[in-house]
């Protein structure tokens, strides 16, 4: 029968239920997997993808970025280097959100897009902070994400510390967004951290993420700003205050979750709120480990994202892989699977999407190819979670396959001219640096 895609001869790393690894071949018609054939298979299609003996995982989930982020590699941001997490926001990432227009959410959303598809990332979930750009702009960051050709679910980081309506106006952008309606590109409510908005905002936030059937995500205990904060005008540890404000549960997205205690651990288990964690922003912003082994054996479902810093999706699992082991000084507390169901099967059920995260009939036709150039030791079933954890990264991503559509192929985007968009991301990024050059410290705090 000739099908629409085929991808043949690949070590298929399924995350199924038992999740099984095997030799074979996926079967896609349309934008849907419709069979996963071990051995040989007689099937063919219009479009063929031979993996030639390479590894095919489903395509990868990032649970917590912003793609503004990329803006600020190299940046000419003039600071004095930030010695904690509250002067990281004051000197980096605030004087960065309030520089940015639409244009630049736009040319951001399209590069880091392009850049998470160049590492297998097939979706992700995705929040903007600009103040000065408000209105509209989740029309801008879906424009580039849709000329990537990638997925995800994008929403306005509403925040109050410079005043209290703009807090509002950032709640209203997302539900206008969500109203709008989209299958590759869709909304969810958003707010910044405890320690910038207010009660009334928390419970206006969370009213619609139930009225409207969306995920909700915040920041929490990233850095011991939110904790004190709390503690102080509440007399509630974040997790507490956020849990009697009905913040938390599963469709709650929980980024960082770092300084914690047991009681809080227990609150996010027991209202099933899912954790997004961010292992290399973690150590770039030297905040500390969040306890995700605990978690994990709390049966806590922790997934993984990479909060705007590095887009490659197997250096944060790499992170993931690590961090922990150093921090116990146990190398058992981290296993290959573990960290691989953080960036697949884990994010997908973060985010109530049942159709991604796996590779099974009737899933969505999301699919990865990998070929490892150089294979020094036999690459077979059992050997291939070590590649992926141990040694793969973007440059041996070969093919991406978005809803049965080849949108990686060889490493390179099919979905848009490469040059043509470097170029015109010089222009932009060129003009919002300009701009960046004269933005300082911004030392703002919740007035009410
Ligand atoms: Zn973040």
């Amino acid at each position: 029968m000739n099908r629409s895609l085929v991808v043949k001869n690949g070590i298929i790393v399924t995350m199924n239920k038992k999740r099984e690894v095997f030799k074979g071949n996926v079967i896609v018609e349309n934008d849907k997997i419709v069979d996963v054939i071990k051995g040989e298979s007689k099937e063919s299609g219009e479009t063929v993808v031979d993996a030639e003996g390479g590894i095919v995982v489903p395509g990868l989930i990032c649970s917590h970025t912003h793609l503004y982020g990329i803006l600020l590699r190299g940046s000419p941001l003039k600071i004095s280097p930030p010695s904690d997490f509250t002067q990281n926001l004051q000197r980096i990432w605030w004087p960065m959100d309030e520089t940015m227009n639409r244009d630049d959410a736009y040319i951001s959303a399209l590069t880091a897009s392009l850049e998470m598809l160049r590492s297998g990332v097939t979706m992700f979930a995705d929040t903007f902070s600009g103040p000065n750009a408000i209105d509209g702009v989740l029309d801008y960051i879906e424009k580039g994400v849709k000329e990537a050709g990638i997925k995800g679910i994008i929403s306005f980081e509403a925040t109050q510390r410079r005043n209290i309506e703009e807090g509002y106006r950032g709640l209203e952008e997302n539900i206008r967004f969500i109203k709008k309606g989209g299958t590759k590109v869709r909304g969810m409510i958003s707010l910044h951290a405890s320690f910038t908005v207010t009660d009334d905002l928390i419970k206006k936030a969370v009213e619609e993420r139930d009225k409207l059937g969306v995920p909700f995500t915040i920041h929490t205990s990233e850095g011991k700003w939110d904790l004190y904060h709390n503690l102080e005008r509440y007399g509630k540890r974040t997790f507490e205050r956020l849990r009697d404000l009905n913040a938390l549960g599963p469709r709650s997205v929980v980024a960082h979750a770092v300084n914690v205690n047991e009681d809080e651990l227990s609150i996010i288990r027991e209202t099933g709120t899912n954790v997004a964690h961010n292992p290399l922003s973690n150590m770039l912003n030297a905040v500390g480990t969040a306890p995700v082994p605990e978690m994990m054996r709390m049966g806590i479902n922790v997934s993984l994202g990479n909060d705007g810093y590095v887009f490659d999706e197997f250096e944060n699992i790499r992170a993931a892989y690590l961090m922990h082991k150093l921090n116990r000084l146990d190398p058992r507390v981290m296993g290959f699977l573990d960290v691989l169901e953080m960036a697949t099967v884990n994010a997908a059920k973060a985010y109530g999407l049942e159709n991604v995260g796996s590779i099974e009939p009737g899933k969505n036709a999301d699919v990865v190819v990998i070929k490892p150039l150089i294979r020094p030791t036999p690459l077979t079933e059992s050997s291939a979670y070590a590649y992926l954890v141990n040694s793969v990264n973007s440059k041996d991503v070969d093919t991406v396959v978005v809803d049965g559509r080849v949108v990686l192929s060889k490493g390179v985007p099919t979905t848009v001219d490469l040059e043509k968009v470097n170029k015109k991301a010089l222009e932009m990024v060129g003009n919002y640096w300009e701009r960046l050059k004269t933005a300082g410290e911004k030392v703002e705090v919740l007035k009410q």
